[in-house]
């Protein structure tokens, strides 16, 4: 997609609960700023008193408590729009979004929606490459840098399905995750490929960031296609994981993914 009239994006990160991220986000010149995934309302109003922005709509990618609980409030606050997955488990959605979808915000501002099955069946994710700057994917608690949402709702082969479609999005991609999970997702993933080079270095930088009290995300698809295990069921370095797990050699991509998950549900 060409864009017509491309716009900045800014992107503001907003620490909640333990270690939830919610998303602020407006056209560069505008101050009209859509909430991603407000599972509490407090630090949403606070960030648009802050940041001197009106709230212009709500996005919501799946019905986990974390990532709604704080619609009611922001609509006493301001009626606009909820813009989410259609799903009876978030009744405040008023623009249900299906698979392909475009969600144009304004001119030069347009998401396509993408249904990521797997973490909950109602999980959507947000991809725009209509800015001038990289592309960018709001994707809730599918993808997290360095692993995977838990699978509430989905089959593994659901949730494979749906990474694989995230990873053919531009390796440019910026990628919005709703937790800062990396460095216990790398600590893991050391253990799933302890001889891949590009972890121990991203590793090292995430302890280094941490230590410093800076966030890991975004992250972006080509670093995740290197260090994430739950996007390189396809390599051979995982089959052989896989094999080792459970003495005998994956069917197919999905079944290591399979494997790969089980593991870390109990790692
Ligand atoms: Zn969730």
């Amino acid at each position: 997609m060409t864009p017509v009239n491309p716009v900045k994006i800014s992107v503001h990160r907003i620490p909640a609960f333990d270690d939830n991220y919610l998303w602020l986000f407006h056209g560069s010149n505008s101050d009209q700023a859509y909430a991603v995934d407000p599972g509490d309302a407090a630090p949403i109003l606070q960030a648009l008193e802050d940041l001197s922005l009106s709230l212009a709509g709500i996005i919501i990618t799946h019905h986990h408590g974390d990532h709604t609980g704080g619609i009611k409030t922001l609509l006493s606050h301001e009626n606009v729009p909820v813009y989410g997955p259609v799903s009876d488990k978030i009744p405040q959605v008023t623009h249900p979004l299906t698979d392909g979808d475009i969600l144009s915000l304004s001119p030069g501002m347009e998401f396509r929606v993408l249904e990521v099955p797997g973490h909950t069946l109602d999980h959507i994710a947000y991809f725009c490459d209509s800015t001038e700057l990289a592309p960018i994917l709001f994707c809730g608690d599918t993808l997290f840098s360095g692993g995977c949402g838990r699978l509430f709702e989905g089959s593994p082969i659901q949730m494979h399905h749906s990474l694989s479609r995230l990873a053919e999005l531009p390796e440019s991609t910026q990628l919005y995750c709703a937790h800062e999970y990396t460095l216990a997702n790398l600590e893991f993933a050391i253990a799933v490929e302890p001889d891949n080079n590009d972890l121990q270095t991203y590793r090292n930088e995430v302890i280094n960031a941490r230590n410093n009290d800076q966030s890991t995300i975004p992250s972006t698809l080509e670093k995740e296609k290197l260090i994430n295990p739950f996007l390189r069921s396809h390599t051979a370095s995982l089959h052989q994981v896989a094999k080792q797990r459970t003495g005998q050699p994956p069917k197919n991509d999905a079944e290591v993914f399979a494997v790969i998950r089980t593991w870390k549900d109990s790692f």
